[in-house]
């Protein structure tokens, strides 16, 4: 059992908002695997950059930037009260501030730097060598881990996707608009299939999922049992 768990990768890619980290989580909760919120780790560097001011009018100081990730420290650590995987800068956590539109707004801007890309990307595959994996980003399918065991690629009209967002931001109190939220969601598809390191895109070897007409119990059932006949053809 443990062999055939050793190595195990999930990737699963998609647009922004798509739900994947919810449906990330539910799957690894249900199959025990392990779940990487690879998007976390972008945010987490991107609050990084806005407190060191190295972003200037849409400039980033890439020079800077890059002199500070050796040392930056980003952790996951789970919180049973809260029941979610909470993220950390620097041993402070940060969870929440990630979440926001002050980040959201940038962070696509700070992903697309081949020196942030480089040194995440590394983390991501040091992260995933124990056990079976949940990975979910937009490149982990495509380069982060080309011969992943199984890929998924979600995707769902941007109305419905910034929809989903602008309700999830509303509960936790933030004060956006629905506009605010879809330009955002637009902004970041855009940056993310634009840029030239590891554009967002469908690898041939994914399977598509369009769950804007699925319940999430239905999509998590349908990807489950993709997962577990992969999982059991490995010898
Ligand atoms: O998944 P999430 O929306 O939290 O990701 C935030 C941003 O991080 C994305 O809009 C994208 O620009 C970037 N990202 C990325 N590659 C990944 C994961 C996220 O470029 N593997």
């Amino acid at each position: 059992m443990e062999k055939k768990r050793k190595g195990f990768i999930v990737a699963v890619d998609g647009y922004s908002s798509t739900g994947k980290s919810t449906v990330s989580k539910l799957l690894a909760a249900r199959l025990g695997f392990t779940y990487i919120d690879t998007g976390a780790m972008y945010r987490v560097v991107t609050l990084k950059a806005l407190r060191e001011g190295v972003i200037h009018d849409g400039v980033v100081d890439e020079e800077r930037l890059g002199s500070l990730l050796p040392a930056l420290k980003i952790g996951f650590l789970y919180n049973e009260g809260k029941k979610r995987y909470e993220s950390y800068l620097d041993g402070e956590l940060v969870e929440d501030m990630i979440r926001g539109m002050e980040v959201s707004d940038k962070v696509s801007l700070i992903a697309a730097l081949p020196v942030v890309r480089k040194v995440l990307v590394e983390k991501q595959r040091e992260m995933a060598k124990e056990g079976a994996v949940i990975m979910d980003g937009r490149d982990i399918g495509s380069v982060v881990f080309p011969d992943a065991d199984v890929k998924f690629f979600l995707t769902a009209s941007s109305e419905v996707r910034a929809e989903r967002r602008y309700r999830e931001l509303l509960a936790k109190g933030e004060t956006v608009t629905f506009d605010e939220v879809r330009a955002n969601v637009e902004k970041r598809d855009y940056i993310d299939e634009h840029r030239a390191v590891s554009p967002l895109r469908k690898v041939p070897d994914a399977v598509e999922i369009d769950n804007g007409n699925l319940t999430i119990d239905e999509e998590v059932r349908e990807m489950a049992a993709i997962i577990m006949r992969k999982y059991e053809s490995r010898d």
